[in-house]
């Protein structure tokens, strides 16, 4: 058995890099930045009012309160979206709505809520600081900042930044386009009518791998079913790395005699299977065909995704460029004894997570076993058990979390 962490090291230094494009603002959401993004522009591009209320002089309210307030004339109305053709001079308001230019002779706002307004005088009844409640000119970002650094996996506000700083288009790292096929005599799709003959099941893992691509960013292509049969899955796997950034396969790399994909690996480009130190997931082959990774993940649907979580999604992410490969973790305290024996692997027990008393509770979702996929769709993480005997209840314990907006 390998080490986790010795695999994963070897597989990110393995795959490359996907080219950078220019997409359109309203295509790049999930995308990673190639380059830095620099403002040209001011945000605000003037100084303008955060409230609704008065523009004035700010020594014009000194000493002001409710009980004996500034009374200042109103020279004008100020909406957002109009240039003030208008100063304010002493003892004079002008009445600006939020988000409106600050007119010149201005240096301060006073909330509408302080005010009484009669006919075009304002009563005043507070004393107002220089600047308060004015937005100045690049107070959000000034000329020159740098607003994205490259690798930023883009969110909606990272796109209205970019929106606000007149940037439509945005040059990012190519989505990888990733093809998914089932291996194994035994499996149905889901779609295919009547009973199971018997003997066979149906395939989980594709539909799941395939939406997993998805949420990682990815442009997935379904690859289908291949029985266990060396040239299909031959040319299979060639066919669709002619089109595709990297393909993942399900089963078929265990030690069983039927396992052809460690064999077509093996036939098409360089083929590692390795046993890799966790439970579950821990057969592995990994594969690099013409520079596009395989991931031979193992066949039991929870050791899929544990495999995609632990070795393909944080690969494929660094393919396309996110400087965030790697699900968030957090410390969480047990909720109930988490037994297990020494066996020389590190445990990812699925489990949920419940805020009790502020802190986050991990459970163990029902069962741990790698065949039982409906217990583990209800896991918020992964337990990271280290080798030895497991955790005791109120006992803390690493969760790496699988749902997490790490990247969308
Ligand atoms: P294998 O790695 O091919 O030996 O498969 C290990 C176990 O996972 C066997 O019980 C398979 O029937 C099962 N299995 C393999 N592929 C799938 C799949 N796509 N969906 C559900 N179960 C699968
Ligand atoms: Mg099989």
């Amino acid at each position: 058995m390998i080490p986790l962490e010795t695999i994963r090291a070897h597989i990110l230094d393995a795959v490359p890099d996907l080219p950078a494009v220019e997409r359109p603002l309203g295509e790049a959401a999930g995308l990673a930045t190639a380059v830095p993004v620099t403002a040209d522009e001011s945000v605000p591009p003037f100084a303008n009012s955060a409230m609704d209320g008065y523009a004035l002089r700010a020594s014009d309210t000194e000493g002001a309160s409710e009980s004996s307030p500034a009374v200042l004339r109103v020279v004008g109305d100020l909406p957002a979206g109009r240039a003030p053709d208008m100063t304010v001079g002493p003892g004079e308001a002008v009445r600006i709505m939020t988000g409106a230019v600050v007119p010149d002779g201005a240096d301060a706002v006073v909330m509408v809520e302080a005010t009484e307004s009669s006919g075009d005088e304002v009563r005043v009844g507070a004393t107002a600081g220089v600047g308060d409640h004015i937005r100045s000119a690049g107070g959000d970002v000034a000329p020159g900042d740098r607003v994205l650094e490259t690798g930023t996996t883009l969110g909606p506000a990272h796109i209205g930044v970019l929106a606000s700083i007149g940037h439509s288009v945005v040059r990012v790292r190519r989505a990888a386009r990733v093809g998914v096929l089932s291996t194994g005599d035994e499996l149905e799709d889901a779609a295919s009518p009547g009973v199971l003959e018997p003997g066979r099941i149906r395939d989980a893992n594709r539909p799941m791998l395939l939406e997993l691509l998805t949420r990682a960013g990815c442009d997935s292509v379904d690859l289908g079913i291949a029985g266990d049969d060396e040239e299909l899955i031959v040319a299979t796997l060639s066919e669709a790395l002619e089109s595709c950034d990297a393909v993942i396969t399900s089963g078929g790399v265990s030690v069983g005699d039927y396992d052809y994909v460690k064999a077509a690996l093996d036939r098409l480009g360089t083929l590692e299977w390795n046993q890799v130190a966790i439970k579950p997931a821990k057969p592995l082959a990994f594969g690099v065909v013409d520079g596009r990774p395989v991931f031979g993940l193992p066949g039991n649907p929870v050791s899929s995704l544990v495999s995609f979580e632990l070795f393909a999604r944080p690969a494929l992410l660094q393919m396309a460029g996110h400087t965030r490969r790697f699900r968030p973790e957090v410390d969480a305290v047990a909720a109930s004894d988490m037994p297990r024996r020494s066996d020389g692997k590190i445990h990812f027990d699925r489990v949920t997570l419940t805020t009790i008393e502020g802190s986050p509770h991990a459970e163990r979702v029902g069962s741990q076993a790698s065949n039982v996929l409906s217990a583990t769709a209800s896991a918020d993480g992964f337990a990271v058990l280290p080798d030895g005997e497991g955790v005791r209840s109120g006992d803390p314990v690493r969760v790496m979390l699988i749902h997490a907006a790490a990247n969308h």
